[in-house]
């Protein structure tokens, strides 16, 4: 028997692990709540990961077997249970987590120890990281050069689910209840989540290839309009595999009515990979998550803002797209790719506050908190990463919703004070006088001047560079 360890993998089909498991042996599987990793957790992030637990764990019951969930040191889980089942090893998925890989390490040891055999295999990505490399073997820095190999390499196809004869009988197998979020010191969050689940996560899938793919290109730089996978919660989990998302994604291709729609399916593709240049880039530097990947001569002069900061974090900056923004990630425990941008270079330029305020924020709040997209995510945004946006580009936040908002519908979803007020009001909110305000709606005033800070948030990178 071999004990299959679900992590972020949390479905039966596409799985390579599991595959392989199910290739060589009868497969228990199981899965370890690590208390190391829910120091780590938010409670959106503890409410996905349960309810994909049960969904995962009905589709075993479904083929007769079950899924075993402990609770503790997987150094110490993983041995026992081996030897509890009289399993001859435990095979998983790879994570490319700095502190995933050092707990790996040390799961592969206790293990081996035990005289267990141990093997780990790449599935989350395509092309696992450190394949797709410059010619002098060096990991990639500027995606456009990842992209173009990363585009041209052939992929693999999804892997067949294990049937019930591959899977140790339930009636082996403790029926324990799955725990729930208080178990785990966790209340219940406020954000309403999407539905969870392998199931949901291909009703995503098909909805989006119904149409929304081929008007990609254009309709994902729109907030208010529903243009985009959302698919980012289940790719981080695992409740949909990566080959089963591009093997459906070849074929919405094929069938492509025209060029422009052919188009955006290869701007989706270009995400997917986003996707995989990010998980590169941790594997590569486990430190991208705490520290700037781009070094100035001098350190940033980030500046202590508490106030500031709370203000941006509850969506009252009185700069209605990042409020919409920072709400919506409060209401949603998500907030479109766009705003993110948005709202990011807000925090890192307007206010001069240090990017890692902004990521432990989002890794609390987001439900698809991803360690490589979200610290890179925020390093792309203070221009201090790989393949940066230029320190010099400050967003407006006042164009930006204009270009991208232009109705005001995203931002009236989200900031209900403006209910009723006509766009270019919305948008000119921070350069109304403050009787204007007053007489226009009910909603904080402005907390910078956004010239002012653009030459602040300048000036403070010129002065790292060096450049006084
Ligand atoms: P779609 O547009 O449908 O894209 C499909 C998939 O491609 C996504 O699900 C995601 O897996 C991947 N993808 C898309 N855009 C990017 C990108 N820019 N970088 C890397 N992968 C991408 N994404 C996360 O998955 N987790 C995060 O924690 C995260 N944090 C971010 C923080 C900041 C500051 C920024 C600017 C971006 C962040 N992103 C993160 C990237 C992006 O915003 C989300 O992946 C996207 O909004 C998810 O929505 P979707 O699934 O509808 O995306």
């Amino acid at each position: 028997m071999r004990v299959f360890w679900h992590r972020r993998d949390l479905r039966i089909a596409d799985n390579r692990g599991l595959a392989a498991a199910a290739a060589d042996d009868t497969v228990l599987p199981a899965f370890v709540v690590d208390d190391g990793v829910l120091e780590h957790a938010g409670a959106t992030r503890v409410r996905f990961m349960l309810d994909a637990l049960a969904s995962l764990r009905a589709t075993y019951r479904g083929l007769g077997s079950d899924l075993l969930v402990v609770r503790g040191d997987p150094t110490e889980e993983l041995p026992r249970l081996a030897s509890h089942h009289d399993a001859d090893g435990v095979y998983w998925n790879e994570d490319y987590s700095g502190l995933a890989r050092e707990r790996d390490a040390a799961v592969r040891r206790s293990l081996e120890d035990d005289g267990l055999v141990a093997r780990a295999f790449h599935d989350a990505v395509h092309h696992e990281p450190g394949t797709i490399t410059t010619n002098e073997g060096e990991p990639y820095s500027v995606y456009s050069y990842f992209w173009k190999k990363w585009r041209d390499r052939s992929k693999a196809d999804p892997y067949p689910a294990p049937g019930p004869e591959s899977l140790v009988p339930a009636d082996d197998l403790p029926a324990d209840p799955l725990p729930d979020l208080d178990d785990l010191g966790f209340a219940e969050p406020d954000a309403v989540l999407q539905r969870v689940g392998t199931d949901a996560a291909h009703d995503r899938l098909d909805a989006f290839l119904d149409g929304p793919i081929y008007e990609y290109q254009e309709a994902r730089e729109y907030p208010a309009r529903e243009g985009t996978s959302r698919l980012s919660a289940d790719l981080k989990w695992g409740t949909i595999g990566v080959r089963e998302v591009s093997e459906a994604v070849e074929a919405a291709a094929a069938d492509a009515p025209d060029d422009g729609a052919a188009e955006s399916v290869e701007e989706f593709r270009s995400q997917l990979a986003w996707r995989e240049f990010y998980a590169q880039v941790l594997w590569a530097n486990p430190n991208v998550v705490s520290e700037n990947v781009r070094t100035y001569e001098r350190p940033i002069e980030w500046r202590e803002d508490p106030e500031a900061l709370r203000a941006w974090k509850v969506g009252e900056t009185g700069f209605p797209i990042v409020d919409a923004g920072m709400r919506q990630l409060r209401e949603e425990a998500y907030m479109h790719n766009r705003v993110r941008m948005i709202v990011a270079s807000f925090l890192t330029k307007d206010l001069r506050v240090d990017w890692r305020e902004g990521y432990a924020h989002f890794r609390e709040l987001l439900v698809d908190h991803d360690a490589a997209n979200d610290s890179c995510g925020w390093q792309w945004a203070a221009s201090t990463g790989t393949d940066a946006q230029p320190y010099f580009r400050v967003f407006n936040p006042t164009t930006q919703g204009e270009r991208y908002d232009p109705d005001a519908e995203y931002i009236r979803e989200y900031v209900p004070a403006f209910e009723g007020i006509p766009a270019e009001e919305v948008h000119g909110w921070p350069d109304l006088t403050d009787e204007q305000r007053e007489r226009t709606a009910d909603h904080p005033h402005p907390i910078v001047d956004h010239a002012e800070a653009r030459e602040a948030a300048i000036g403070m990178f010129e002065r790292a560079r060096g450049d006084d």
